[in-house]
């Protein structure tokens, strides 16, 4: 957009000491895999409560390693939900894994539980019992971990949880609060610090566990397989065919290492990370409010959140309201004139997400039998996300409000 004053739907927040980390880094002799990689994954470690942090290029890369180190391969289904970045099904794919999907609750766009242990219980009768489920949070908001934990257990699945857009949101089990992301629930996590995300470090991500084995798996793979720690190799130094020098791959790894310069970013970026959760809320809380207003709330209305203090707040998504008997296409016609109304007045939506199975790649070969989703059907020709991301002013989300108001008074009709 060409408009200054056009308000996208995410923007990263970079300050002067940001960049002034990532120019020290420049200065010093390690521009990759520094001292600042240990620190930052020290950092989103404690940040978590996950014993341990291993930080890699993307979200997509952690999503491939945590699949690779939770055993996921060839001839093995993964579930995971339609409505979520691409990404969280193709890196199952990597592994050669077919991919189910099962439905979501179209209130909050997360993961239908029922759904998820009907599909699990079919998958398992026909043979194929699910290696892995992927629960993602939506939007920031965690589903409901002990409920996936169940069923993950009783089909002896791993658990491996998509925290792209949860970093800082909080859950309880049984009285006690847990961490998205602290592995309380799952064998793994992943993060993303896409510029769109709570903290980037441009393109980066990061794989949780607290098992020390399958964090070491993570990071071997991060490097091409290669080992170099003398205590690790299978064939002795001491051979004088080896020396010093000497390392081995021991499996087929990747380049997925995040560079120094990335994690002096992101540690920066970490720091202010409660800064950031609290300005998502608070933005949250303003859009609630206007859209609890008559007018706003017979037409529009926000995700069904229980928790708005647990809630991390990625995504502020609102739903056209569907009339009794509504078809579906009327629906997602209002929708669309809704984000055709808003781009005019310079205000960028976005849809989170086109289902996955919806896309042309996923009705082929990488799909395990599953669906229908009219959960995901109903979720996705509703839903539009607004502008939503720390550095936005409430002058500028009052101007989101008012424009939405006039654009639904537009395109919505009464
Ligand atoms: C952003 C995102 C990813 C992928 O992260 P990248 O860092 O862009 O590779 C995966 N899953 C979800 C839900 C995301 O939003």
């Amino acid at each position: 957009m060409t408009d200054a004053r056009a308000i996208p739907y995410g923007r990263q927040w970079i300050d002067e000491d940001d960049i002034a980390a990532v120019v020290r880094c420049l200065r010093d002799p390690n521009l990759t895999q520094g001292p600042r990689i240990a620190e930052f994954e020290a950092g989103l470690a404690a940040a978590t409560g996950a014993r341990f942090a291993t930080v890699v290029s993307s979200g997509t890369a952690a999503l491939h390693l945590a699949a690779l180190a939770a055993t996921v391969g060839p001839g093995d289904v993964v579930i995971t939900s339609p409505i979520s970045f691409a990404a969280t099904a193709n890196a199952m794919a990597y592994c050669g894994a077919r991919v189910a999907f099962c439905d979501v609750d179209p209130r909050t766009g997360l993961m239908d539980i029922g759904s998820l242990a009907e599909l699990a219980a079919k998958l398992a009768r026909s043979g194929h019992p699910p290696k892995a489920i992927v629960p993602v949070d939506f939007a920031g908001q965690a589903v409901d971990r002990a409920r996936v934990r169940e069923i993950a257990e009783r089909f002896g699945a791993r658990v491996i949880e998509d925290c792209a857009h949860s970093l800082g949101a909080r859950y309880t089990v049984d009285g006690v609060e847990h961490a998205a992301a602290s592995c309380s629930h799952a064998e793994f996590a992943i993060l993303s610090f896409h510029p769109v995300k709570h903290i980037t470090t441009g393109e980066g991500g990061a794989v949780l566990t607290n098992d020390p084995a399958r964090a070491q798996t993570a990071r071997d793979l991060r490097s091409h397989g290669i080992i170099r720690d003398p205590t690790r190799l299978e064939r002795p130094q001491s051979d004088p065919m080896r020396g010093g020098w000497y390392q081995e791959q021991q499996a087929l790894g990747y380049n997925y290492r995040l560079t120094d310069m990335q994690c002096a970013l992101g540690s920066s970026q970490l720091r202010k990370l409660p800064r950031f959760l609290e300005r998502r809320r608070a933005l949250s809380a303003r859009y609630d409010l206007a859209l609890s207003e008559g007018g706003m709330r017979e037409r529009i209305e926000p995700l069904s959140c229980e928790h708005p203090d647990r809630h991390a707040r990625h995504l502020y998504v609102v739903q056209v309201r569907r009339q009794r008997d509504e078809p579906l296409a009327s629906v997602a016609q209002r929708r669309r004139s809704l984000y055709e109304a808003l781009a005019a007045r310079g205000i960028q939506t976005q849809v989170h997400y086109v289902p996955i199975p919806e896309h042309p790649f996923w009705r082929g070969a990488s799909r395990a039998p599953s669906g229908p989703w009219p959960g995901a059907e109903a979720f996705y020709a509703a839903s539009l996300s607004l502008p939503l991301f720390p550095a936005m002013s409430d002058d500028d989300a009052d101007r989101v409000m008012a424009a939405l108001r006039t654009s639904m008074e537009d395109s919505c009709g009464a």
